[in-house]
């Protein structure tokens, strides 16, 4: 078969054209801006490996979201950073604790203007700064599902509308989704990290968030960045406990996995563009070797085009504020 007439370049003719054909269009409702909320915290304060993203005191908070929602970004996801730290991580389920107070602010003064979506991990909450709890020098998974599970509860009591287990511990979906029902938030969403791959990439967030574990490393749950196999069976086993969206972390790197997931899966997926590709992006822009703008548009237009349905970025407002002036 042979097409003599095609010429290809006819549909790239005019910027109209052009605009008329495109195939996947990136748009502010596509993404999550994670915020950080520091308690005790008077002023705010700049991630120093992260410029533009910046730790908040609580009374900065409701301001921030304002401005998130004004440019038309459907959700924030929020990390909470405690003054107290203990090795049961009782201040990531405190009814006072940080990110719940946060949340309440936001639900008080912005009602559903904003989705809200909580982490729920222990890392930033113990001394062994771990995603689970310590025993001996192991993590424990099952104590840590039951202190998940309360972590999820105060989240909701306070006004989340979707909670995200980041801890990667097995059977943290089924245990929350459990726990949820029987307090009475059936109608609160999980969206589980369900493929968090242990990655170089989280350095920047763990001097944001304080999170990096005092002993050992993250091997012994997170995915290892060489086995796809293992990644879909996370996602099947996710989907198999109820899970309402998943996520490939991180998503740049890792995109055949986020097309494998659309592919084998129907069920919405979420991807989280982590700190350290938005400080590769940040650091290169900042050397005037990249056009930061330009690669922001590309590098979550691609993440889109493999396959997610939607995006937590560091680069949510500034992609936002690209996309509206458009
Ligand atoms: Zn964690």
């Amino acid at each position: 078969m042979s097409f003599p007439n095609l010429r290809l370049r006819r549909l790239r003719k005019t910027g109209k054209i052009r605009e008329l054909l495109e195939e996947v269009r990136l748009s502010p409702k596509d993404l999550i801006c994670p915020i950080f909320v520091q308690e005790n915290l008077n002023s705010r304060v700049q991630g120093e490996s992260m410029p533009g993203m910046d730790r908040l005191p609580l009374r900065d908070v409701v301001d921030e979201v304002n401005s998130i929602a004004e440019l038309k970004i459907p959700a924030i996801m929020v990390f909470g950073m405690p003054s107290r730290k203990d090795d049961k991580g009782t201040s990531a389920f405190a009814q006072d604790g940080i990110v719940q107070r946060a949340i309440s602010e936001i639900r008080k003064n912005l009602g559903n203007e904003i989705a809200v979506i909580t982490d729920v991990c222990l890392c930033q909450y113990t001394t062994a700064g771990h995603c689970g709890l310590v025993k001996g020098d192991k993590i424990d998974n099952d104590s840590s599902l039951e202190t998940l599970t309360k972590v999820a509860v105060s989240q909701a009591q306070s006004g989340a509308d979707v909670v995200s287990p980041s801890a990667m511990m097995d059977g943290q979906v089924k245990a929350i989704r459990q726990r949820l029902d029987d307090a009475g938030f059936s109608d609160v969403v999980i969206m589980s990290h369900s493929a968090k791959h242990r990655s170089s990439l989280y350095s920047p967030f763990k001097d944001m968030a304080h999170s990096a574990p005092k002993f050992g490393d993250r091997k012994t749950y997170q995915l290892p960045y060489t086995n796809p196999k293992e990644a879909m069976r996370e996602v099947e086993t996710d989907i198999a406990e109820g899970v309402d969206i998943v996520m490939i972390k991180p998503a740049l790197p890792y995109l055949d996995l986020i097309a494998m997931t659309r592919e084998k899966f129907n069920v919405p997926i979420s991807a989280y563009s982590v700190s350290g590709e938005y400080a590769l992006v940040k650091a290169a822009a900042m050397k005037g070797w990249i056009d930061e703008k330009e690669v922001t548009l590309e590098i979550l237009t691609a993440i889109k085009r493999a396959g997610a349905d939607m995006i937590v970025t560091y680069f949510s407002k500034s992609a936002a504020k690209t996309l509206n002036e458009k």
